[in-house]
């Protein structure tokens, strides 16, 4: 892997070639992600704002028309993995990375679009794994090869519908809808602001450079298992939340009744981490509305602060934060950044730190070092440039 994502895709092109025996019809990229506020958000049908990274997974894509799907990925250790489409069944896999562009293909054909078979190859710059929504990304670029190849006419936000749906029934990862949606509509120099109910969107300038600052990635590289366990936790404390409330999602709850919204739980006697939970929720929600505030009036310096706030509300409420990710945001403010906070699902993964363009390397450093002092595998730094979502590179 290549340190971002720098498009040329020769060598995609070139893998293809030798793998399947003639150059491919097309070539396709879709990015990783992170995001910027509204955490657990997505499934509580509130708003989520992420921006694209440079880093991409690229597609190498032929159509085929045997109903033979044939894939491989320069990632994955298992050699080409040949599927016949009319057989494909969810959950049918053996847990392997197929899963992700067959159930896009599932998925296409489950929604009534006439997909033969294919030829893919993909290689990917977005690390794995790392909360960076490689799996977005992935069946994004699938989606998109596929929609411009059999001429499906597919709208950015329809692929990355079908995306979604292909992760949660065909490959069983009950995700929400902002990974796709960010790989599939994100804009250059942009973050995408997304209602998760009616999938309403405005791309948000977040022009970074222009106002000499800089998001930086900590890849922290841990992964605690606690993770899948946790949130189908949350997801369920969030639902009975909003049952005591009375309210279809915790998106229903203005950030001025929330006081109040907490009292009535409190009376009506649920779990102190429902309580919790709802407070994230709600105060999350209210979070992106103030993020878009400030850039939409070109204070982005000041969205800093309510990135702490959240990271702390991460932290102390929901409770899916870990050690390394909570030195990284210490570590981070203390070598100068302007606010950072976890991103993704929590429990590892990756965190976002917002800084001065002059003081990249020093937070970089001190975070470096602060990893370095707790004995933690070094993390991963890089840039998040604000990139464009999934397009055709060739
Ligand atoms: P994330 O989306 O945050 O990176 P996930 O656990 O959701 O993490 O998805 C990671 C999985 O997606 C990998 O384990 C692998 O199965 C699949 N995957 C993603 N990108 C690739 C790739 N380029 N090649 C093969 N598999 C991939
Ligand atoms: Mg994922």
């Amino acid at each position: 892997m290549s340190e971002t994502g720098s498009e040329a895709p020769i060598a995609t092109v070139e893998g293809f070639t030798e793998l399947y025996g003639a150059a491919p019809e097309g070539v396709w990229a879709a990015p990783g992600r992170v995001n910027l506020i509204g955490e657990y958000t997505d499934f509580n049908e509130g708003f989520v704002m992420p921006l694209a990274l440079p880093h991409t997974t690229v597609a190498a894509v032929s159509r085929r028309s045997d109903g033979v799907l044939r894939l491989h990925s320069a990632d994955a250790p298992q050699g080409v993995i040949q599927l016949e489409i009319a057989s494909l069944t969810p959950r049918s896999g053996d847990g392997g990375w197929a899963a992700y562009p067959a159930g896009v293909v599932w998925a296409l054909r489950e929604a009534g679009h006439e997909v033969g078979g294919a030829d893919i190859h993909v290689t990917s710059t977005v690390p794995t794994g790392a909360g960076l929504s490689s799996s977005a990304a992935l069946e994004v670029a699938t989606a998109t090869a596929l929609s411009d190849l059999y001429g499906l006419g597919l709208a950015p936000a329809d692929a990355a519908l079908l995306a979604q749906r292909a992760e949660n029934e065909f490959v069983g990862v009950p995700c929400g809808v902002m990974d796709q949606m960010a790989s599939a509509c994100c804009a250059e120099g942009h973050a995408l602001y997304l209602d998760t109910r009616d999938l309403t969107q405005r791309q948000v300038p977040f022009d970074l450079a222009a106002q000499g600052l800089r998001l930086l990635v900590v890849d922290t590289r841990v992964k605690h298992a606690l993770g899948d366990g946790a949130y189908a936790e949350r997801r369920d404390g969030c639902e009975a939340g909003a049952r005591t409330l009375g309210v279809r999602a915790l998106r229903d709850v203005p950030f001025a009744e929330l006081p109040d919204a907490l009292a009535r739980l409190q009376a009506a006697g649920v779990a102190e981490n429902v309580v919790r939970y709802v407070r994230h929720v709600v105060s999350d929600d209210a979070r992106v509305e103030r993020v878009i505030t400030l850039l939409e009036a070109g204070e982005t310096r000041a969205t800093g602060r309510i990135l702490l706030e959240g990271h702390a509300s991460l932290r102390d409420d929901l409770r899916v934060s870990c050690d390394e990710l909570d030195l990284t945001v210490e570590a981070s403010v203390a070598a100068g950044a302007l606010g950072a906070r976890m991103t993704g699902g929590g429990f590892g993964g990756s965190a976002i730190v917002l800084v001065e363009s002059g003081d990249v390397e020093r937070v970089t450093k001190g975070v470096e070092a602060a990893f370095a002092e707790a004995a933690y595998a070094a993390p991963r730094v890089f840039e998040a440039t604000p990139s464009r979502g999934a397009h055709r590179v060739a």
